[in-house]
């Protein structure tokens, strides 16, 4: 499963970030995936606790945002919205455009408890 091999990277980024941060456990992630990223959020959702089990992200709640496709077209220049199958601009109809967002997987943010210094 492709999902499982993305959600092992991801948790060795939150691990790094942890150990950097010194935090106890990490209690909320959340992650930006693009249609054209080739995740598919469900199955990342369903493979997390498993990549995550008996690491310091154990629990932690996983939020999914989906970031729509982006294209700037290279004739007008005008920047609009496309679809999967159909990357062309908005407002000329060029094929010649550029993608500006879709394809992402951010690891946008991440909620961590530290340990606690008296
Ligand atoms: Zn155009």
């Amino acid at each position: 499963m492709h999902e499982l091999a993305v959600c092992q990277g991801l948790m060795r980024q939150i691990e790094l970030l942890a150990q950097r941060e010194q935090a106890e456990c990490i209690t909320a992630i959340r992650l930006s995936i693009g249609p054209l990223s080739g995740v598919e959020p469900q199955l990342l959702a369903d493979a997390f606790p498993i990549a995550s089990a008996g690491s310091i992200a154990e629990g932690a709640t996983l939020e999914v945002e989906s970031q729509p496709i982006r294209v700037r077209c290279l004739t007008c220049g005008a920047e609009s919205d496309a679809t999967m199958n159909k990357l062309v601009c908005g407002s000329c109809g060029d094929f010649r455009t550029q993608l500006l967002s879709g394809d992402e997987l951010l690891l946008t943010s991440v909620e961590l408890e530290r340990r606690q210094h008296a």
